[in-house]
């Protein structure tokens, strides 16, 4: 089945009001005249505003890099899925690997993440990936299977229609190492294939990003492979024109 692919940027930590509008208008000039291929950009929630009004006109998706489980109330520094709908934000990315690393969210927090966006009727980008020991070890099927059934186990494979999955090997983060385009083929096949047990309808239409260490010249051989829908994508997202080469890698080799 055909799948529409989906390129997004992570923008972390980085930006400010004027970056902001300076790399969206840049991204809406160089993308203008692209088609076939989803586009999101998640900045810092800070620069939401920003960002929400840059991309006034373009089709260019808003997103955001983490969500809170609660709605409103007593949860200092916390963000909510209303309050990201109040900026249109549409793709949210839970569960990356920095946030499970540095605030300790394990698959059981990052699934209940996931059950609120469903709940909001947000899009989840599920971020799921083993560290270089895991790798070494020869547990990255295991590593992957446990964070994917968090979600599986607890909302059922429904949960994943409309849903994004990032597989992003920790290895590969920030660090110029990509996973070869056979070697992240075949993760993104097990992946589908595990939720395919399940249910082969929802396997068929989720959309599998790779990310990590993507940039404008390793995109368009890793966006050959059957498996892999799109990218989810950091460093490279911070500049116009190399997260442009990415869209249209994607949009040139998905039609
Ligand atoms: C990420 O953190 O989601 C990511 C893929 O980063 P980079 O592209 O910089 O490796």
């Amino acid at each position: 089945m055909a799948r529409r692919p989906l390129v997004m940027g992570n923008w972390k930590l980085n930006g400010s009001k004027a970056f902001t509008k300076q790399l969206v208008e840049g991204l809406k000039a160089e993308l203008a005249n692209v088609e076939g291929c989803d586009v999101a950009i998640a900045p810092p929630v800070m620069y939401l505003a920003e960002a929400e009004a840059a991309l006034v006109g373009s089709k260019i998706a808003l997103g955001s890099q983490n969500v809170d489980v609660n709605i409103s109330g007593a949860f200092t520094g916390d963000i909510s899925t209303e309050m990201l709908k109040d900026f249109g934000a549409k793709y949210i990315i839970i569960g990356h690997s920095e946030r499970r690393t540095y605030h300790k969210e394990s698959d059981e927090f990052v699934a209940k993440k996931f059950a609120a966006l469903k709940e909001a009727g947000l899009i989840p980008v599920l971020c799921i990936g083993e560290t270089e020991a895991e790798n070494e070890a020869g547990k990255t099927q295991e590593v992957c299977a446990r964070q994917i059934d968090a979600v599986l186990n607890t909302l059922g494979a429904s949960a994943f229609n409309g849903a994004v999955i990032a597989y992003e090997p920790i290895w590969a983060i920030g660090t110029g190492k990509s996973a070869t385009p056979a070697q992240a083929q075949a993760i993104h096949k097990f992946i589908r294939d595990h939720i395919a047990k399940q249910d082969q309808a929802v396997a068929d239409q989720v959309i599998l990003q790779y990310g990590g260490s993507v940039n404008d010249k390793n995109a368009a051989e890793l966006f050959t492979q059957p498996d892999i829908d799109g990218a989810l994508v950091g460093g490279a997202s911070l500049k116009a024109d190399a997260f442009s080469v990415i869209v249209k890698a994607a949009a040139k080799a998905k039609n």
